[in-house]
């Protein structure tokens, strides 16, 4: 792949990372993504255009606001970064071709969500069921995963983490899971049809209890975004999944 298309997609993707900022924030609280425009959350003041350069004003500004000097949060220039990522590896992973318009989308999703869930434990239907929509939509073009496989996905990943829903509530009495996760498993399977539901759910679940588990017993009672941690079990399935569905199968000796 040549080295100015893989540029020009980073450029893209900071500036849709530096987009993905305003959603994170103002989604969950239910407000518009037009108005009012950005403005620093302690003093007020309106953001200036150059005070919006992705990655670029939050360096010159040393991360903080240039009115009242009040600090930014790390989460700017680090989704910025990470989005800018996303883009970049995969026009380089894939070339121009759907799998990588597939790959950019699906974890583009990924990371709003994991942003959204880990600061207000809130998954946006917009992200989860708008992304399921895309998913099926993007399955038009040539796959994995096909059409029907998509749709079995979304099917499958939504009624499983129902069923994970309803067993938690009875083993713990209150509800272990809300209803974002499970828009969101919906979205995943469309990306990642249903053998990518049951490793996303499998790790999602082992990266969950790794860090929460040893959290809990040292008396920490922090909530648990378990959005987070279906988002890394879900990038990790899009990266290893063929690989674990043909090492599985060869175990059981139909492959
Ligand atoms: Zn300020």
């Amino acid at each position: 792949m040549d080295g100015l298309a893989i540029i020009l997609s980073g450029l893209v993707g900071l500036a849709v990372g530096s987009f993905l900022n305003v959603v994170t924030l103002r989604w969950p609280r239910g407000e518009s993504i037009v108005s009012p425009p950005s403005r620093c959350p302690s003093c007020e003041t309106p953001l200036r255009w150059y005070h919006n350069v992705p990655l670029v004003s939050w360096a010159l500004l040393r991360g903080r606001c240039a009115t009242c000097s009040a600090p930014i949060g790390w989460q700017y220039p680090l989704v910025e970064a990470a989005t800018a990522a996303i883009w970049a590896g995969n026009v380089a992973a894939y070339g121009l071709e759907p799998q990588a318009v597939r790959a950019i989308v699906f974890l583009t999703l990924l990371l709003a969500i994991a942003v959204t869930d880990a600061r207000f434990y809130i998954i946006p239907d917009r992200l989860s069921l708008g992304g399921a929509v895309l998913g099926v939509a993007l399955a038009f073009l040539p796959g994995p995963p096909t059409l029907p496989e998509s749709v079995i996905g979304a099917v499958i990943g939504g009624g499983a983490l129902w069923i994970v829903a309803i067993l938690g509530t009875m083993a713990f009495k209150k509800e272990a899971m809300g209803g974002g996760d499970i828009k969101m498993m919906t979205m995943i399977g469309a990306f990642l049809g249903w053998k990518g539901v049951l490793l996303t759910i499998f790790l999602g679940a082992l990266l969950g209890s790794l860090i929460f588990v040893p959290m809990h017993l040292t008396g920490s009672r922090r909530l648990v975004p378990f959005g987070v941690f279906l988002a890394l079990g879900a990038a990790a399935t899009w990266l290893v999944g063929p690989a674990v569905y043909a090492w599985y199968a060869g175990t059981l000796g139909i492959a």
